[in-house]
């Protein structure tokens, strides 16, 4: 004949709270562990990898248009493109440079506002791109960005040049505030004029890599008051060492950070000329 056993502690705690019986023995042994597992299962995934949530909620905070939701490790774009956020590799300097994850290009801290130290060695911020994420938010070949560049008029009182940008994150609108910012204040003019561009589909120099240019959210300003560290060092190796230098005034760059774009000239491979739409970063 089929008799049940019971586990010492079981048998003790039936005994004494329910008598004996099937049902009893169901919730002891298979209800209650098991109501046990699941709700530990699902405390835990609300604790995994808090480094992943909090840079996956960075990332859909700063480009609201593009996601419709995130798991674990996952970020979704709204045509249900899946994007790992951190592929669990560690990376040298330049494999961080050439072949980075989501993770990676928020790992670094952007020195956002005014009094920012000069950028020591390895302190490049915005400089590590995932190549994968730009291609998909602005466009995959140069035919793709061009179909969504809009004109703008930089500087319309004073300069009233015409460049091209995307409107992709309302870009265009967002150059368009800042050109608007900076007529303001003709003191600042000599650095505004003559901008050396923004859309260019094209790597950065010295690198199998593609520019921001491609991606029509970014703008270079007038190259005769900018420093670039390639220009300067007449070299493209990136272990070399730099001596920092800038004529670019703060006030410009505070307007630029104001509508989400970091500025190259925070970066120990300055580009001062450069400003990019990394609101990710600020
Ligand atoms: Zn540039």
């Amino acid at each position: 004949m089929f008799r049940f056993r019971f586990c010492s502690f079981c048998a003790f705690l039936v005994q004494r709270l329910c008598g004996f019986g099937l049902y009893y023995w169901l919730i002891f042994h298979i209800f209650l562990p098991l109501s046990f597992f699941f709700a530990l299962s699902f405390l835990s995934s609300f604790q995994q990898s808090p480094a992943a949530s909090v840079g996956i909620k960075k990332i859909m905070e700063a480009y609201p248009d593009h996601f419709q939701k995130a798991s674990e490790n996952i970020l979704i774009w709204k045509d249900g493109t899946q994007m790992v956020f951190d592929d669990g590799l560690q990376k040298s300097r330049q494999e961080l440079l050439e072949s980075p994850d989501l993770e990676d290009q928020l790992a670094m801290p952007y020195p956002k506002g005014e009094n920012t130290p000069p950028p020591k060695k390895g302190e490049d911020a915005g400089r590590i791109r995932y190549e994968p994420f730009f291609r998909k938010m602005y466009g995959n070949t140069a035919a793709e960005v061009q179909q969504k560049l809009a004109e703008v008029v930089w500087l319309p009182k004073t300069l009233k040049i015409k460049l091209k940008v995307t409107t992709v994150n309302d870009i265009h609108k967002k150059i368009t505030a800042i050109s608007e910012a900076l007529d303001e204040k003709p003191h600042l003019k000599k650095y505004l004029q003559n901008p050396a561009g923004t859309f260019n589909w094209r790597n950065i120099s010295g690198t199998n890599r593609l520019s921001t240019h491609s991606f029509g959210m970014t703008i270079d300003l007038n190259v005769a008051h900018s420093h670039y560290w390639q220009w300067d060092s007449k070299s493209k190796d990136e272990n070399i060492s730099l001596v920092y230098r800038n004529q670019i005034p703060m006030e410009i760059v505070l307007i630029f950070e104001k509508y989400g774009f970091i500025w190259g000239g925070k970066w120990y491979h300055y580009d001062t000329m450069h400003f990019e739409y990394r609101p990710e970063l600020l």
